[in-house]
Formats: structure tokens, C-alpha cells, sequence
């Protein structure tokens, strides 16, 4: 790998918008560019067989991606980063360290695409999967067996905007010599840092928030451990599931502005939840910054904000209701995905969430009715005038 950074950007005396900017990146040295080249090579010149400068062939390392991991690492407060082509590919390749026997326990209420992966991919390799609610620490103790070698926390969750205890589960887990990971997509590291709540490892679908302008599909893991990092690692020369330099590219140009978005998303998040709640033609509005969330006071503890998700359910409960006021909102655009700098209403059920069968999604708790939101950075005034002009019309 080349030299660190000019800045020792690692170090804690940096802020987090600091290290945003400039981790993992430094003016091209050969230039004075001070972006990071998109570094669009295949392979890289021997100086003589196996002497080269860090880098040998693009599938292994790319500089403009190791930038990008150093830069993730840094934000998630990780030794080692490592970037994915997508989200469920960083999830894929964790799970890989994982053999016929093994055991891995995770939640109900868990991204689409993660259990699609578990329970179609991973299942019938012989890996065994338990979900329980993990808003109980003793429903994981008794989930965890002689077996179990990974603990799956996702929070805060996709759709339902459940808020799990990082470090009460972390506990549990270690104390049975279990690693946990954590899906942090939703509350991005500007919110929430898992590694320093206990968590292993950390995955991100680089997709949403840290992406942010719905422009580039990307996933990462970042972890301190050395066994994770190479295990990692071989995943990606072996398997090969590497994001291509334009994306790292991207990505690199998206987290320098992380913190400044994640702090509209999450106040025009709070004003369009408040407006929900007060309106008469909505049942229930789950939003982790209320009071009354069950998991408001874990997520006002272990998070620096509530994020920029909102799901809620209408006062009239049937599905074509749901579906008149998501065909009627204008700013919010009905389409999968969330994080980026636009509004968008979604429908998990049919959306995200349609490859969980009907009677466990229900039995997560997961209505068929449910609208989820993520609420872009546009102005906070117009975003409620949207919301209430389709309101009218349901
Ligand atoms: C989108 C998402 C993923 C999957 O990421 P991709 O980049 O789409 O592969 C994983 N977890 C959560 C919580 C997500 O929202």
C-alpha cells in the first residue's frame, strides 16, 4: 500500500468534517492535483517481477479505491476499510467466512436484500440463520448456540425504523466469543459509529447516505480487526467483487460533504415527521426521534442525530390508499433506494422488502400499507407542502 495520507487525518484531534474532506487524500504528488485521479487502469509497471509500487492488478487495488477505504475507515473510526462493488456484496463477502454448520443470528426486521442473501444464497450453502427480536438482549442469548459465529444488527431498520442496543448486544455476543456486525447504511458514520459501541464490523451500502446523490451503487466494510481486514481482502482478489475507480471516484467526491447533508436530511427529516404526526389522515408515524419511539432513548444515546428516514402509515389502512398518496406527491419521487440529496416515497412491501414472503414480513410487524420516506436536503417548507398537497388528494 503507498505512503499515509500528508495529513495524519487518523489522529482524534481532527473533527469529523475534517477528516470528510481530506482523509485518505492528498494533492497528486506527480501534479499537484488536488483531487484524486480517477486512476483508470487495468494493470500496473513492474520495475521487476514483483517489485512494484503497492500496486499490481486493478481486481486487487486501485489507488483512487484506497483512497476511498481510507477515507471510510477514517469516518467509521476503523483501521482497515475495504470497498465493494454494492451493499450486499460487502455482505456477501462477510458471510463467506462462514462454513456449513455455522450459525449466524440476526433480526426480523432486516433490509430485503440482506435476508434474500442469507436465507437463498448463504441457507443453502449450510449455514443455519436464526432472526429474533433483538430489542431483547436475552432473546440473543438464547438464540446463540455452540454453532453461532456471527451476530447480523441492522439499525437503525429498514423499513421500520427499529432502534437495536449496539453495545448491550455487543456484550451479549462477546461474552459468548461471537463477532457482531453492524449495517450501518441507514445512519451513516456521521450519526452512529458501531466499532466504538463493540461492534467487529461494519457495513455500508456506500449506495445511500455516503454516496448521497443517487449516482453510484458501492458497499463497504470497515473493521479494526486484522483477521476481518484479510479475510476481507482475499475476498475481493479471489472473488472479485471490486468497485471500479470512477465509483471510488464518486463516492470520494460525495463523503467530503457528508456531515453537511446528514444535518439537513435529519432536521427536515424532524419537521416532516412532526407534520405528519399532527396530520388527521395519518395513523402512525415511525420516526426514531420521538419520544414515544420505543427506541428513542438507545438511539439518543448511541446515535448524534435521528437520520433522515420517516415511515409511516395512513389513517385509512388499505394498500390502493397508500399507493393514490405515493402516485401523488410531487417533490417526493416514487423510487427504490434512500439516502441521496433528493426526497423519495417508497412501498417496501412491493419495493425493498418484496422478496420476504407476505406472512414473515407481516409477522415482522411490516404492514402492507407502510410508505417509507427518505427525506432529501431540499427546502424544508416545500417537502411539507408536497407531503400535504398528496395528503389531500388520498
Ligand atoms: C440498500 C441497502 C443494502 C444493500 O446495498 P446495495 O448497495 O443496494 O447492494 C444493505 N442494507 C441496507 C440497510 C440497505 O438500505
Amino acid at each position: 500500500m503507498p505512503d499515509s495520507p500528508r495529513l495524519d487525518t487518523e489522529a482524534d484531534a481532527l473533527g469529523f468534517g475534517t477528516r470528510a474532506v481530506h482523509a485518505g487524500q492528498e494533492p497528486d504528488p506527480s501534479t499537484g492535483s488536488i483531487m484524486t485521479p480517477v486512476h483508470l487502469t487495468s494493470t500496473f509497471v513492474q520495475e521487476a517481477p514483483d517489485v512494484h509500487q503497492g500496486y499490481d492488478y486493478a481486481r486487487v487495488a486501485n489507488p483512487t479505491r484506497t483512497a476511498l477505504e481510507q477515507n471510510l475507515a477514517s469516518l467509521e473510526g476503523a483501521a482497515h476499510g475495504i470497498a465493494f462493488a454494492s451493499g450486499v456484496a460487502g455482505i456477501d463477502a462477510i458471510l463467506r467466512r462462514l462454513r456449513p454448520g455455522d450459525h449466524v443470528v440476526s433480526t426480523s426486521d432486516l433490509y430485503g436484500g440482506t435476508y434474500r442473501l442469507m436465507r437463498q444464497i448463504h441457507e443453502p450453502m449450510g449455514v443455519d440463520f436464526t432472526f429474533v427480536d433483538l430489542h431483547s438482549t436475552e432473546a440473543l442469548a438464547e438464540a446463540i448456540t455452540d454453532a453461532t459465529k456471527l451476530v447480523w444488527i441492522e439499525t437503525p431498520t429498514n423499513p421500520l425504523l427499529r432502534v437495536y442496543d449496539i453495545e448491550a448486544l455487543a456484550d451479549v455476543a462477546h461474552e459468548k466469543g461471537v463477532d457482531v456486525a453492524v449495517d450501518n447504511t441507514f445512519a451513516s458514520p456521521y450519526l452512529q459509529r458501531p466499532l466504538s459501541l463493540g461492534a467487529d464490523l461494519v457495513l455500508h451500502s456506500t449506495t445511500k447516505y455516503l454516496g448521497g446523490h443517487s449516482d453510484v451503487v458501492g458497499g463497504a466494510v470497515m473493521t479494526s480487526d486484522d483477521g476481518w481486514n484479510e479475510h476481507l481482502r482475499f475476498q475481493i482478489k479471489s472473488v472479485g467483487a471490486a468497485p471500479g475507480p470512477m465509483d471510488c471516484f464518486l463516492l470520494l467526491r460525495s463523503t467530503k460533504t457528508l456531515h453537511l447533508r446528514m444535518e439537513r436530511h435529519c432536521s427536515n427529516a424532524r419537521a416532516v415527521a412532526d407534520f405528519l404526526r399532527g396530520h388527521d389522515k395519518v395513523a402512525r408515524v415511525l420516526y426514531p426521534g420521538f419520544e414515544d419511539h420505543p427506541g428513542h432513548e438507545t438511539a439518543a444515546r448511541q446515535m448524534d442525530g435521528f437520520g433522515g428516514m420517516v415511515s409511516l402509515v395512513l389513517e385509512d389502512d388499505a394498500l390502493e390508499t397508500a399507493v393514490r398518496f405515493m402516485q401523488s406527491t410531487e417533490l417526493f419521487a416514487l423510487a427504490e433506494s434512500l439516502g441521496g440529496v433528493e426526497s423519495l416515497v417508497s412501498h417496501p412491501a412491493s419495493m425493498t422488502h418484496g422478496s420476504i414472503p407476505a406472512d414473515v414480513r407481516r409477522a415482522a410487524g411490516l404492514p402492507d400499507s407502510l410508505v417509507r420516506l427518505s427525506v432529501g436536503v431540499e427546502d424544508e417548507a416545500d417537502l411539507v407542502a408536497d407531503l400535504d398537497r398528496a395528503l389531500a388528494a388520498v
